[in-house]
């Protein structure tokens, strides 16, 4: 009698399925050989699992690899363009949208300002922009598996911006609109997450098990990257360290404490005193660094001492392996690090700063997308693997 494969045996073949795909992703260029030696699954279960992968175009066959004596294995590869994603980073003032490829390759970018902070104007030229990117979208066996957003807001696990203070909105059911929009799976989440998300993948963060992102632009966000996993705290609102206590006495915040970390570490901070010495753009200040005003100069250096205060703090809570300033600030990096450096060597306790590196976003300004864009991938990977 033939044995009808039963729920537990399409389980198991899942499962395996899974740990093949796993493999190649995390190893490739191997063989099948290298397969069963590395999963334990014997070879007839991985030649096997690895045609299905083959037959629904996620794995590809390459030329022959070296031999260790006899036929020359051929070598398998994740395929890459079976399928591609659109990120996006919304900002209180921009919309940035890049089209990537299952392996998080950049095909395609786009970027608009915001000039209004309307919801419906907002969502509306979100979605033109994601049009634009998906019509971007070289022909591929899945198209697009999903849509990624980055938001300057504390949001829920619906995918619910519950609060974004800069753009001025509560309560925006982003996820389910833009779902109903596109009829794509679509995450969204907190800028900062995205951002650590994005370093933690593809850039300084890359195979460091406890990474703290510190989004440093108009506010301050955090994202806490633990065992290489995003922390996400109970309902997904971990993160909020802009809003640190630094000042017992402080300037009032919008979130009704006194005293909040961002205001006076953030680049609004330092807009804020910039005024006074006639400028009114990072650019310029920039610029102006660039050429030796020791002025300008002065005053990073001091929003990096702020900036070293509140990351010291967070040092001596979290023990991490790295910090990464990234977002717009970073672009201050050369002035900011050592009064950052100096002020944290000043604060952390010194078990926790010893082996602990301050680092800058190797992404620079595309931290958030990218990450938004691997969240779209993730969830494409969780799919078809369960
Ligand atoms: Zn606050």
């Amino acid at each position: 009698m033939k044995l009808r494969p039963t729920g537990d045996l399409a389980l198991i073949k899942k499962i395996n399925t899974s740990i093949v795909l796993e493999s190649v992703l995390k190893h490739a260029p191997l063989s099948r050989a290298q397969i069963s030696e590395l999963t334990g699954l014997n070879k007839a279960t991985v030649s096997s699992l690895v045609q299905d992968l083959i037959d629904s175009h996620l794995v590809l066959e390459i030329g022959p690899g070296q031999s260790s004596g006899g036929r020359k294995p051929v070598m398998l590869l994740f395929n890459g363009t079976a399928g591609y994603a659109v990120g996006i980073d919304l900002g209180v003032n921009y919309i940035r949208g890049l089209l990537v490829d299952l392996e998080g390759n950049v095909i395609a970018e786009h970027q608009r300002g915001l000039k209004r902070h309307d919801a419906e104007f907002a969502i509306e030229q979100l979605a033109e922009c994601i049009e634009g990117l998906m019509d971007a979208a070289p022909e591929s066996p899945y198209g697009i598996v999903g849509i990624g957003v980055g938001v300057p807001g504390i949001v829920d696990d619906k995918g619910t911006i519950l609060f974004a203070p800069n753009l001025k909105w509560r309560q925006i059911e982003l996820q389910q609109r833009l779902e109903e929009r596109f009829g794509l799976p679509v995450t969204i989440d907190n800028e900062a997450n995205a951002g650590a998300q994005g370093e933690q993948k593809y850039g300084a963060g890359r195979g460091i098990p406890n990474q703290i992102y510190v989004s440093v632009g108009i506010g301050i966000g955090t994202g806490i990257i633990l065992n290489k996993e995003l922390y996400k705290g109970a309902s997904g609102f971990s993160g909020e360290l802009g809003h640190l206590s630094i000042e017992y006495d402080g300037k009032p915040c919008s979130c009704g404490n006194l005293g909040c970390w961002e205001l006076y570490a953030s680049e609004n901070a330092l807009l804020e005193r910039a005024v006074l010495l006639g400028f009114d753009s990072l650019e310029e200040l920039l610029a102006s660094a660039e050429n030796g005003d020791e002025r300008v100069r002065e005053l990073i250096r001091s929003i990096g001492d702020f900036l070293g205060a509140g990351i010291a703090n967070i040092v001596n809570v979290f023990n991490p392996n790295v910090v990464i300033i990234g977002n717009r600030m970073s672009r201050a990096a050369e002035w900011l690090e050592p009064a950052v450096q100096a002020a944290v060597d000043r604060r952390t306790l010194p078990y926790h700063r010893e082996r602990m590196r301050i680092l800058f976003a190797e992404l620079q300004d595309q931290s958030a997308v990218r990450g938004a864009a691997y969240y779209a991938i993730s969830k494409f990977f969780l799919k078809i693997k369960s």
